[in-house]
């Protein structure tokens, strides 16, 4: 019996795909490439989970876990001796407790299905992101990611009451507790939080909730100086009385290139400015919170902080104002061979930062195709891209960018985590004891090595 074989028996032969099947799938959301594995399997209970990963724990058979698929970093890309699991089957969505403000998922079910789930409730998950249609709960815990409102809610570390998850050799670590407080001992629910799968596997969470804001304010503000676009969100902060949501940044050329891409006859507002902000705030009194967005939008045009401000009159005109934050196909059809950056650092060093990043891709790549800026100010994290147009002088584009990040004491990773793609520059951002520590944790844990092997380090 062949060990696909052997592993269709524990989920069933419907729930076991390989050859042809599985080559016709694209690899990920970002790559259309054939998915090379000696298979995929689909458990259907935490109780196949676990036959499934203690069977490999005996055969000493690679496993990579998958979620959506949206990763940035090629965590689930395998070899054609890797297997891959999808926690796809594993959806299911307990009702929610509007008293405890918590809700209960498995791992595969997809973010953009928990909101509206929660959201009929009248109740709010903390979490947003582009990919919220195809990326799961357990994917997102995985990662540890970030996205548009963590400034007002925290990353998915902070959603995260209660977990269940599987170690390697099949056992299950359930811990659902629906409360905040529980100082019993470690905390091993933040070691699966951000371990990209390779420490154990997500299999259900205990997920905090919030109160369902009723209001939305939505503006789009242009700015002569960073300056002005720190005073703004210092402002907001304090006078939007705790319901700013999200504050994104876009550098000029970012804002430039999108406009021209996609509504050059009508820009929001005109394109040139250094800076410009893409802000919300979302609240509870329909008519107490539109006044105060407008009188704080005045008064950042009074002092001068804001150069122009355009405010969203209908929900038709907010998408079309995030669509210019969120749309990034045509960027990576111009940027051809795309490099980007998912970085944190302090907000007071960002502009420096972006100056030096400018000149030395100047000064030694000067064949790049331009530098594309955006991100979350709030956290603190940038996205930052450039181009060529070929891949030879990829890496030495890594290196200088990261290189400088180090110099800045930033984060490689900011909110898409290391995977494959950034483990050769972990070190510019974690010490070589932190390293070890982290290399010890997994030895601990997965001692032969079989979850998500070569991701991370
Ligand atoms: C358009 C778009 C916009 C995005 N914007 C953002 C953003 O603003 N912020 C942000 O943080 N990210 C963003 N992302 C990236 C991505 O959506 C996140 O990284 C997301 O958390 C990945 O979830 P996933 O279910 O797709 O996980 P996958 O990509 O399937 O897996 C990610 C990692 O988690 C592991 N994993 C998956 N499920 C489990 C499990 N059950 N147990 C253990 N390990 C598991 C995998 O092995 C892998 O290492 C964006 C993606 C897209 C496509």
């Amino acid at each position: 019996m062949s060990r696909l074989s052997e592993l269709a028996a524990i989920v069933g032969e419907r729930h076991a795909v390989a050859g042809e099947e599985l080559r016709a799938r694209p690899q990920d959301f970002w790559n259309n490439m054939p998915t090379v594995a000696l298979g995929l399997v689909k458990p259907g209970s935490v109780a196949e989970v676990s036959a499934v990963l203690a069977y490999c724990d005996r055969h000493a058979q690679p496993v990579i876990v998958e979620g959506g698929r949206t990763n940035l970093v090629h965590a689930t890309r395998g070899t054609p001796e890797t297997l891959l699991m999808s926690m796809e089957r594993l959806n299911t969505i307990a009702p929610p407790d509007a008293d405890g403000m918590t809700v209960e998922a498995e791992a595969g079910v997809i973010l953009e299905t928990l909101q509206n789930k929660v959201q009929q409730a009248g109740l709010r998950f903390g979490l947003d992101l582009g990919g919220r249609g195809s990326a799961m709960v357990g994917g997102l815990l995985s990662t540890n990611a970030g996205g548009f409102q963590a400034m007002r809610y925290g990353v998915a570390r902070d959603q995260v009451l209660g977990l269940e998850c599987v170690l390697a050799n099949g056992t299950v670590l359930s811990h659902l507790v629906p409360y905040t407080k529980d100082n019993t001992g470690y905390d091993l629910r933040n070691l699966f939080i951000g371990a990209e799968g390779t420490l154990g596997v997500i299999t259900k969470a205990v997920l905090r909730l919030h109160p369902l804001p009723r209001t939305v304010n939505t503006a789009l503000l242009a700015f002569d100086s960073f300056v002005g676009v720190t005073a703004a969100l210092r402002s907001m902060r304090e006078n939007l009385q705790g319901t700013l949501s999200s504050f994104e940044i876009m550098w000029r050329e970012f804002y430039d290139f999108n406009v021209e891409a996609l509504c050059p006859a009508s820009p929001p507002l005109p394109i040139g400015s250094p800076f410009y902000v893409l802000c919300e705030a979302e609240g509870f009194s329909e008519e107490a919170d539109a006044e105060r967005f407008e009188a704080v939008m005045a008064s950042l045009l009074e002092e001068g902080y804001a150069a122009d401000i355009v405010v969203a009159q209908s929900s038709r005109q907010r998408g079309e104002l995030w669509r210019i934050r969120e749309e990034f196909e045509p960027e990576v059809k111009f940027f051809q061979t795309m490099i980007d950056f998912d970085i944190s650092l302090p907000i007071s060093a960002m502009e420096q930062f972006a100056r030096d990043a400018e000149a030395l891709l100047a000064r030694d790549i000067p064949e790049n195709l331009g530098l594309h800026i955006i991100g979350h100010l709030g956290d603190g994290n940038l996205h930052v891209t450039t181009g060529l147009t070929s891949p030879e002088r990829k890496p030495e584009v890594q290196r200088l960018i990261y290189g400088l990040i180090a110099q800045y004491r930033g984060s490689i990773s900011a909110e898409h985590g290391i995977g494959l793609a950034k483990k050769n520059y972990l070190g510019h951002s974690r010490s070589a004891g932190e390293i070890a520590a982290m290399r010890a944790i997994k030895a601990a844990l997965d001692p032969n090595g079989i979850l998500n092997p070569g991701k991370i380090f």
